[in-house]
């Protein structure tokens, strides 16, 4: 079995020649610290972990998917071999790397912590989410937003691995809508108590559950909602649980109950908890009021973390399918050397080492906007984050479905990992807020800056990232008619929002209403994967300034991002397809339904 790390090419060039650590060292270890001898360390840790995961955590792989959650007398828990896993990542200090370490962790920058990431989930996806949201995310968020009295409770146990913890954010009536989740949090004889209902919650049978409630009694959206700490056992007399129901700890009652686990194809060997609260017994998390900031955070660095579950998976499914093409012989020679076939083994590749330039960058951005840096920093970050994950979980997708073809009938073979590698692909569009939902974040974003500086339509667009880069030679030249496209495509839907009586809106008179952004809106992920794919063309442009053997991958990613923008501005400016007259039927319809009842 291999060391993910250290027989990783791409990877292995990401650490010693793209990523900046002089910028990134001083930000954790202070400015007066060894870059060379941190970064050295750091490798080394990486070493580590890379063997590990390359042999112990990828061996066990199947199993965890085969196992699945295990549901046993009334309790959901994981399966053994993920068990073993994150008992082997606990005791190599893995789990804690990114805690601080006054709380027993390491204190590693996330810059570091995201190759460990994408190696766990090239591994194996569902010890990544499960190393993802039941120890780093809970901590990060009660690091952030705890009491000195939660920290010290939570955090050194976490990094340890002797307790679990989820986040439980999503209900039946509220997934993407989470402004309509009804969640209350209430306060009762001076205690918080939680009422209500939490759905495909990852990890939910943990230790205990970060909640995201409603506490202003009345309040709608996104107001008046907070996050609370919630245990799952808390002290009681024998035998009775907040339910009523016989528990199975003495001397403990059962503070919110584990419903059940979903029965899924995907991420398997992570349950995936229905969660109820009644009575539930919690504690504030931060301020009152402030959850859907608290949330918002968490949130923004889980999509961050799916994208990079996305590459994971993705690079596991290239090297199967690298490895396959080049022993597979079929008309008398290996398929790679089939046109067809070698053109799909080089857009996956393509597409990987992309994807991996992006996350590089936006762990980084990541890393000094938690050290406190300037608004321009932030904003480059909040302009990449929608941009990872949609491209992380859509190409994800896309390279898996590529590596199945590949394999040909073996492709679906269960001897074979290709199917676990696009079974565990396809929840990433999914949650951490759905492709279409990134789509509206990143097009929103890109509005905004657009009715701030309209004059940008006459050069290189709203993105300041973006308008700026400049390469040489034909790649650089694919990039420019890229980015001309786009603003292209812009100026078009802008003129059409200024017919539509609009004007004032590009002076800055005033926010577009729906109707007006309706066509941004029909067309968001359209624009959504020409940014993305212009994005991962500048960053491997980027790096191929500093590493000469790049170009290739920066040429092919400028070309594709040509095409792609291309593809997009033609089906944008073919207009609608009828789709709002559709749209306006069913608002009738539903209006006319309403009515009568
Ligand atoms: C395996 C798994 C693990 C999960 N883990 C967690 C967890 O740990 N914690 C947690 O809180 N949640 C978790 N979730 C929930 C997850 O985040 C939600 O499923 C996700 O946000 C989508 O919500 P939904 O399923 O209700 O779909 P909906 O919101 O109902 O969406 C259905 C479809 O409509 C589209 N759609 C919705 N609104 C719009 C719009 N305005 N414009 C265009 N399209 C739109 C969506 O993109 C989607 O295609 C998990 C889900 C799964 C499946």
């Amino acid at each position: 079995m291999p060391n993910y790390f250290l027989e990783n090419p791409d990877l292995l060039t990401t650490f010693d020649r793209v990523v900046r650590w002089d910028e990134i060292v001083p930000l954790s270890e202070g400015k007066d610290a060894d870059v060379a001898d941190t970064v050295s360390t750091w490798r080394e840790v990486l070493s580590v972990a890379g063997e590990y995961i390359g042999s112990e955590v990828a061996k066990r792989a199947r199993q965890v998917d085969e196992l699945g959650v295990i549901r046993e007398g009334g309790t959901v828990s994981i399966s053994a071999p993920l068990q073993e896993n994150m008992k082997g990542l606990a005791e190599l200090g893995l789990i804690g790397l990114s805690f601080p370490k006054d709380h027993g962790g390491s204190g590693l920058p996330f810059t570091v912590t995201a190759f460990v990431i994408e190696m766990l989930a090239r591994a194996c996806a569902s010890t990544m989410i499960q190393n993802g949201i039941a120890y780093t995310a809970p901590a990060a968020m009660i690091f952030r937003d705890g009491s000195d009295e939660q920290k010290d409770k939570y955090l050194p146990a976490l990094a340890r691995g002797e307790i679990s913890g989820a986040v439980a954010m999503t209900e039946p009536e509220a997934g993407s809508d989470v402004g309509n989740l009804s969640t209350t949090a209430t306060q009762r004889d001076g205690c918080w108590i939680i009422d209500g209902r939490k759905q495909f919650i990852s990890a939910g049978n943990g230790d205990f559950v970060i909640v995201l409630a409603r506490s202003a009694e009345g309040s709608k959206g996104l107001e008046g909602l907070s996050l609370f700490v919630a245990d799952r056992w808390v002290e009681s007399a024998p035998g009775e649980n907040a339910m009523g129901v016989q528990t199975t700890r003495p001397g403990k009652r059962e503070n919110y109950k584990v419903e059940r686990a979903e029965h899924k194809f995907t991420i398997r060997g992570s349950p995936t908890c229905s969660l109820v609260f009644e009575g539930t017994q919690a504690m504030p998390l931060g301020e009152i009021g402030q959850g859907w900031r608290g949330i918002t955070r968490f949130m923004n660095e889980s999509r961050i973390g799916v994208g990079i579950q996305g590459l994971g998976i993705a690079q596991a499914a290239l090297v199967a399918a690298q490895d396959y093409a080049a022993r597979r012989v079929q008309m008398d020679k290996p398929i790679r050397e089939h046109p067809m076939i070698a053109e799909m083994l080089l857009e996956m590749e393509t597409t990987v080492a992309g994807l991996r330039a992006l996350i590089v960058e936006a762990a980084a951005l990541q890393d000094a906007v938690m050290h406190g840096t300037d608004d321009s920093t932030a904003w480059r970050l909040r302009e990449l984050t929608p941009l990872v994950k949609w491209y992380g979980s859509e190409e994800a997708v896309h390279t898996c479905r590529r590596a199945l073809q590949i394999f040909g009938g073996y492709g679906v073979v269960t001897e074979y990992d290709v199917e676990r590698h696009m079974r565990d692909a396809l929840i990433t569009p999914i949650y951490e807020g759905t492709s279409q939902i990134q789509s509206l974040m990143a097009v929103r974003d890109l509005m905004r800056s657009l009715l701030r500086k309209p004059q940008s339509l006459l050069s290189g667009g709203p993105s300041t990232t973006l308008a700026r880069a400049k390469f040489d030679g034909d790649a650089g030249r694919d990039f420019a008619a890229a980015r001309s496209t786009l603003v292209w495509t812009l100026r078009g839907l802008t003129t059409g929002l200024a017919r539509k009586g609009g004007v004032s809106l590009l002076r800055g008179g005033r926010q577009p209403n729906d109707e007006e952004l309706q066509p941004f809106m029909l067309n968001a992920e359209r624009i959504t994967e020409t940014l993305a794919h212009i994005h991962v063309a500048r960053a491997l442009g980027e790096q191929a300034k500093r590493v000469p053997e790049r170009a290739p991958l920066f040429a092919r990613a400028a070309r594709r991002a040509k095409l792609v923008a291309q593809r997009n501005a033609k089906e944008i400016s073919a207009g609608d397809g009828g789709v709002f007259e559709r749209i306006a039927d069913w608002e009738r319809d539903r209006t006319s339904r309403k009515s009568r009842q």
